[in-house]
């Protein structure tokens, strides 16, 4: 596998465009409106199992996680692998970030800098803040903790911050990539007005983007926090609140506390605990595990009171959820069972803290410093905590309360290995079931062996993704072999290749200059393209391809073309299918046939969407069928490349 492959197998699609996109399950693949285009049926699908998405509405596209990221982010091959890899947590070797690609990365950290100290100048004298100062008054936070926080104050013009960074030389583009302004109708505005601002900063001490906190009580419409959309240098599941100010306090203690919130994380450090992260208000994600337990050797979580019976630890998100089976492989969100994983994979001490009733970290420890202690101390392995959690929710005393309670607790435990850590929950267990470890026992190996739990010890399965697109990879092989196609391909569009490697390659191909031929015209692609497609690019050239004449060749290339458009088309009838389907068993058959029959439909939006998709689906078959004519006339057998 090389780097491009093993990033792409370590991430999960749906959780990556589910980062982007509120998907929503169908059947076997997800579905949400197209973020590319504007509609209000959903016609984008996302499906696990090729580890692909596509559009079969105004965008008739689709491709992989790395071209999903490249469309949304408007950025480059290797800029989208780079974000990718390290949220993968992978470490690209041949790594050479074009000093271009570096300067632009560090042109967003240089505005985010600037953002925060007008904000933070804002906040001491500007008039217009004094609600910002009255709040921070109110919490309890002094001039010196704000000042330490780099806390701040947006004004409430639409163009204030805008306006302050061009005069220092920042362009509006610059702005939009750094997540500080928004795109609309109307032009650029700022993204953050009448807020106090909270810069927050990578493991490296950089500005990487800001959460901000309305000042507007009565202003119901609005969020009471917003954060920095997702950027090439803001990815909320890999930062954490506070962590450059807490490593110190991380490092001494041995031990990190993680709370939700802003206000908290200030709290704490204000009343010198400075151990204390947040998580933001997400789920707690793997790569903010692995943030910690570079310096921590035990981790707390600081839980609300409900928090106790959620899946997933601190907040759920639900499409993910849907997809998790083990934290360790795949999905970044980290639920019981994956924080129970940790608990005996990694080096680290997982710990559950709750809260009492209805109070944040915030008031505990302006109200009692010392009961804040008593309560991290008291913190209980996530493992006897999720038992007692379960114990708790379910009526012990009926034979049906204790079976549910093992068959949700034997699960999480059977993620662990250690036979003395296992044995010891298992007798536990035992007497708040009433039943007998050897049974127990054999549960938790029938638990052990269902696919979920198996995936844990066996060898990752290839996902389709990996294993390349034959077809794709013919087109291209042919391109890069026989130079003389070059003017009947200059104008493949690129989306009709759906592998991002592929169609970064052919992307290259065509942008290099039309005097390029032979061995020349690899080197050009060579030279153009990041370094972690070179493996690929080798590959391509030497395949062992037929030996054509170029007239042959020009056909075998217009066949595979025709191939490529058709899959595109028939992936479309398929998506077309599927929500059809879907809709049709929704509105009921016999609706349907009265519509059919010429019925008042105006009004009825459901029903018209329906009857719409219904449309749209026989457009797609009429296509296909024709395409199929045509095809069977035309297409030369030249070589089994499908
Ligand atoms: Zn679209």
């Amino acid at each position: 596998m090389n780097e491009v492959e093993e990033v792409k197998a370590r991430l999960d699609i749906v959780d990556v465009i589910g980062q982007y996109v509120a998907l929503q399950k169908s059947g076997r693949s997800f579905k949400a409106p197209c973020p590319f285009h504007n509609e209000r049926t959903p016609s984008f699908i996302v499906t696990p199992e090729r580890q692909s998405w596509h559009c079969f509405g105004a965008c008739g596209t689709g491709g992989d996680l790395i071209t999903f990221v490249m469309k949304k982010e408007a950025i480059e091959f290797s800029e989208a692998l780079r974000m990718l890899a390290e949220r993968a947590g992978i470490k690209l070797h041949g790594r050479r970030e074009s000093s271009q690609e570096q300067r632009r990365r560090e042109r967003l950290f240089t505005a985010n800098e600037a953002a925060a100290d007008w904000y933070g100048k804002l906040l001491v004298d500007d008039k217009a803040a004094a609600p910002a100062r009255e709040y921070l008054k109110q919490r309890g936070i002094d001039t010196g903790t704000a000042r330490e926080f780099d806390l701040g104050f947006s004004p409430g013009a639409w163009d204030a911050l805008r306006n302050h960074l061009r005069r220092i030389g920042f362009e509006d583009q610059e702005l939009l990539r750094a997540g500080l302004a928004v795109q609309s109708d109307s032009g650029f505005h700022d993204r953050f007005r009448g807020r106090l601002m909270f810069p927050i900063r990578d493991d490296k001490g950089r500005t990487a983007g800001f959460g901000a906190r309305t000042l507007d009580e009565r202003d119901a419409g609005g969020a009471k926090y917003i954060n920095t959309a997702q950027s090439p240098v803001f990815d909320k599941s890999g930062l954490l609140y506070a962590l450059h100010r807490a490593a110190g306090g991380i490092r001494r203690e041995g031990r990190a506390v993680v709370v939700e919130g802003y206000m908290d994380v200030i709290a704490a450090h204000q009343h010198a605990f400075d151990n204390v992260v947040a998580s933001m208000g997400t789920a707690l994600t793997e790569r903010q595990v692995r943030l910690l337990r570079r310096i921590a050797s035990e981790i707390v979580l600081a839980l609300d009171a409900d928090a106790a019976g959620r899946d997933a630890a601190i907040r759920g998100h639900d499409v993910v959820r849907g997809a998790l089976i083990d934290s360790r492989l795949t999905a970044p969100v980290v639920t019981w069972r994956g924080l129970a994983g940790y608990q005996q994979t990694v080096d680290v001490e997982l710990k559950v803290a709750v809260l009492p009733d209805g109070r944040d970290p915030d008031d505990v420890i302006r109200a009692a410093p010392e009961d804040w202690r008593s309560l991290i101390d008291g913190a209980v392995p996530v493992l006897d905590f999720r038992l007692d959690a379960l114990a708790a929710a379910h009526d012990l005393s009926t034979p049906a309360g204790r079976s549910r309670l093992a068959h949700e607790f034997l699960p999480i435990l059977a993620v662990v290995t250690d036979p003395v850590v296992r044995a010891q929950y298992l007798q536990r267990l035992g007497r708040l079931t009433a039943t007998g470890e050897r049974e127990l026992s054999a549960m938790l190996s029938t638990a052990t062996a269902r696919p979920g739990a198996s995936k844990l010890t066996a060898p990752q399965p290839e996902p389709a993704a990996a294993k390349g697109d034959n077809r794709e990879e013919f087109l291209l092989a042919l391109l890069l072999q026989y130079p003389a196609l070059r003017e009947d391909a200059l104008g493949t569009p690129e989306e009709l290749l759906w592998n991002s490697e592929n169609r970064a390659l052919l992307g290259a191909w065509k942008g290099i200059g039309a005097e390029a031929d032979g061995e020349w015209q690899i080197e050009g692609v060579k030279n153009a393209v990041p370094v972690e497609l070179w493996p690929h690019l080798e590959r391509l050239t030497l395949r062992k391809m037929p030996d054509f004449d170029i007239k042959q060749a020009r056909q075998a290339f217009a066949d595979c073309v025709q191939r490529l458009v058709r899959r595109g088309l028939e992936a479309e009838k398929q998506a077309t299918g599927a929500l059809l389907a879907e809709r049709e068993a929704e509105v009921g058959a016999s609706v349907l046939a009265e519509a059919a029959s010429g019925e008042e439909i105006e009004g009825d939006k459901e029903l018209w969407e329906v009857l719409s998709l219904q449309a749209q689906d026989m457009r797609t078959g009429l296509k296909l069928h024709r395409r199929e004519v045509h095809d069977g006339s035309e297409a030369v057998q030249t070589e089994n490349h499908g």
